[in-house]
Formats: C-alpha cells, sequence, structure tokens
C-alpha cells in the first residue's frame, strides 16, 4: 500500500504534467469509486481546470479552477496514470503488469479526457480506492472528519504536543502510537519501524517506558524517515511506480522493514521480525533498546 512519501512521489510528479490541463470529459467505469458530494458535480468538474495538487497524509488532492475538488485514495491496488498525447505512458502507484498497457483497460475505474489530448486514469484492481469529488470549500472540514494528527513534517508536530500524545497512551507500545494517524499522520508499517531504529528503540517497549531522551529522538525520527523517504522518491515494491516511470529508491535504503535476518546498518546484531499492534515488526535486538 502506497504511504506518505509515495503519493507525495505521485503528487509531485502529478504536478509536472497535469497542472492547467482542462478536463472535457470523465467516464466512469466503477460507479462505486466515483462519490460525488451532490448530483450537480458535473458543472464543477467538466470545463474546469487542474490548478493545484495537493496532499494530506495518504490522500491526493486534485484541485480545479471551479473551486471543486476531487480527493483520490488509492488504497491497496490503486494508481494514477497520465497518458500524455503521443507520449509514453506515465504511472503513479502500482502497476498492474506488462499485459496492461492499454488505458482504459479492465482496471480503469474513473477516466478524465483532457482538452490537451492528454488523459488522466484512475486504476484499481482490488477496487477499494476511491474518488470523492467536492466544493473545495468543503475539504477542510473532509479532513476534519478523517481525524488525523498532524504530519511529522508540519511544524504541529512539536516535542509538546507528541509529548501530549505519549502521555494518553503510556500504557500502548511505541508501534501502535507510530501507526495511530490520529496521533501523527502519514507513518504507515515501514516507516514506523525505520523511525524506531533511527530513535534507536525498540518499537514492541510500552510508551511509559520512554526517557525523555527517546521521546525527543522519536519525534526527530519520525520526521527525519519520511523526509528521506521523500527525497528518495519513496519505496518502490516490484509493483509501485512513479508518475514518472522512475521506482522510488527508499527500499535499497531501508533499515529494518523486509531485512529480516539481515545484519543491522549500525552494529553487528541481526534484524529480527515479530508482531507487534497487529503488524509485522522489525527492529535490531542489539543497538535499539
Ligand atoms: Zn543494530
Amino acid at each position: 500500500m502506497p504511504e506518505l512519501p509515495e503519493v507525495e512521489t505521485v503528487a509531485r510528479g502529478l504536478r509536472d504534467l497535469a497542472i492547467h490541463k482542462k478536463i472535457v470529459k470523465v467516464s466512469i467505469l466503477e460507479s462505486k469509486q466515483w462519490r460525488p458530494a451532490s448530483r450537480q458535480w458535473r458543472a464543477g468538474i467538466i470545463g474546469a481546470s487542474i490548478s493545484g495538487i495537493r496532499r494530506r497524509a495518504k490522500w491526493l488532492i486534485i484541485d480545479l479552477s471551479s473551486d471543486w475538488s476531487m480527493i483520490v485514495h488509492l488504497k491497496m491496488t490503486g494508481q494514477i496514470i497520465f497518458q500524455a498525447k503521443n507520449k509514453p505512458t506515465f504511472l503513479g502507484g502500482h502497476t498492474m503488469g506488462k499485459s496492461q498497457e492499454e488505458f482504459p483497460n479492465s482496471h480503469t475505474r474513473v477516466w478524465f479526457g483532457l482538452a490537451s489530448g492528454d488523459a488522466l486514469f484512475f486504476q484499481d484492481m482490488r477496487k477499494f480506492g476511491y474518488i470523492d469529488a467536492l466544493p473545495t470549500a468543503q475539504v477542510e472540514d473532509y479532513f476534519l472528519t478523517k481525524k488525523l494528527g498532524p504530519e511529522p513534517m508540519e511544524p504541529a508536530f512539536t516535542l509538546k504536543y507528541f509529548q501530549s500524545v505519549l502521555k494518553r497512551r503510556a500504557n500502548t507500545t511505541i508501534k501502535a502510537v507510530l501507526l495511530d494517524q490520529s496521533a501523527l499522520a502519514g507513518l504507515g508499517n515501514i516507516y514506523a519501524d525505520d523511525a524506531c531504529w533511527l530513535a534507536k528503540v525498540k518499537p514492541t517497549r510500552r510508551v511509559k517506558t520512554l526517557s525523555m531522551n527517546e521521546q525527543a529522538a522519536l519525534r526527530k525520527a519520525a520526521r527525519q524517515v519520511l523526509l528521506e523517504a521523500i527525497k528518495l522518491g519513496g519505496t518502490s515494491f516490484s509493483d509501485y511506480y512513479h508518475v514518472d516511470g522512475k521506482t522510488g529508491q527508499y527500499w535499497a535504503k531501508r533499515k529494518t522493514y523486509g531485512r529480516t535476518g539481515e545484519q543491522c546498518r549500525r552494529c553487528d546484531g541481526i534484524i529480527v521480525k515479530t508482531k507487534t499492534a497487529g503488524r509485522g515488526t522489525h527492529y535490531c535486538p542489539k543497538c535499539q533498546r
């Protein structure tokens, strides 16, 4: 599943390609994945130009000149494809293999024809993803209902804030807090484990055992791991590509996730895997305390 750095990478790639392009056609092939706020949505979408591409946590927000916005969640297998006229196709999210190079195809759920002759496709094999369309003025309230905490890169993610979160969840595990999107938004399984490695704490520990120094280190690590992953274009699994078709480089640099049995990048310890907060959890038993 794409996490924050992967969605940020898609947003950046799409920004370069799709800004100022005018939507002239919307084709809905799977109605349950197209969720407009009103039946009059056509007036807000068709004829409007793409004026901005934003991201909030793992949602991609496409703002339109009509003061409408489309909010995309890729979920498990979603992808955004920008097909430039007379140019190779660009991919963001999960590709479905070489058999699916023609668009639209059997995995296309919604697509947008652009006045430039380009097209934007929302692909989703497993159909868990969606596009919500609503007036831009409602976007803020939309995210309020999601009850998301601040993202680790945001100024609101202060040490004081993080400590208040930790205090409220003293008896849970560190891993569970890092994954709790209402505490901080944007850390998924890979980056939560790697943040603990950076902070030299075991993700399996109870929150109340963290010293003040460890709390500060963990806050810094949450920010650092996301910034590093964004810089590297996110993590590419076998089926994830950028909007520009390149792969994310974080996978090669990951600290713990998917490295069970391999040597720690900091000491001669061996990375182990356990289950914490219902998720596979990786750490070095030697240098993480
Ligand atoms: Zn180690």
